[in-house]
């Protein structure tokens, strides 16, 4: 019998399911301790997916893992801040090089502060569930 990648990947969630959670792990939608049930499956309380193997980890954070995106606000900050000295620097007298390098830090800005922006919501809702599982306890 040859077992493909497919058939590895079932006999590893086989295993998991039966191997239960050990330590506090929180559901990442609502918030619900994982604690001694299989290493991977539906949450009881709101029936998204989780897996708790080290390679996939999907629905699922520790709360160590909560960290305020502050590299993404201080990236986000520091190419705008460039976008506006090259744009102060390239408008009088008019330096077009000067501005076509202000719009490529305006637009790296914005990435920047959308992804910071993303984190932070997810930041926020795992501080909001941490909380949530403290006064559990
Ligand atoms: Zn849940």
């Amino acid at each position: 019998m040859v077992m493909d990648s497919g058939d590895l990947e079932r006999l590893a969630e086989d295993m998991l399911t039966q191997r239960i959670i050990t330590s506090d792990a929180y559901c990442a939608e609502c918030g619900y301790n994982l604690r001694t049930l299989p290493g991977a499956g539906l949450c009881p309380e709101c029936g998204s997916r989780y897996n708790t193997r080290p390679v996939i980890k999907s629905g699922i954070f520790y709360p160590h893992m909560i960290e305020f995106p502050i590299g993404d606000w201080s990236a986000g900050m520091l190419t705008m801040a460039a976008a506006v000295g090259f744009t102060y620097w390239g408008a009088k007298p008019l330096v077009p090089w000067s501005l076509i390098v202000a719009v490529v830090f305006l637009l790296l800005s914005v990435l920047y502060l959308r992804l910071a922006w993303r984190h932070t919501a997810r930041f926020l809702h795992f501080r909001g569930i941490q909380r949530r599982a403290d006064e559990d306890y």
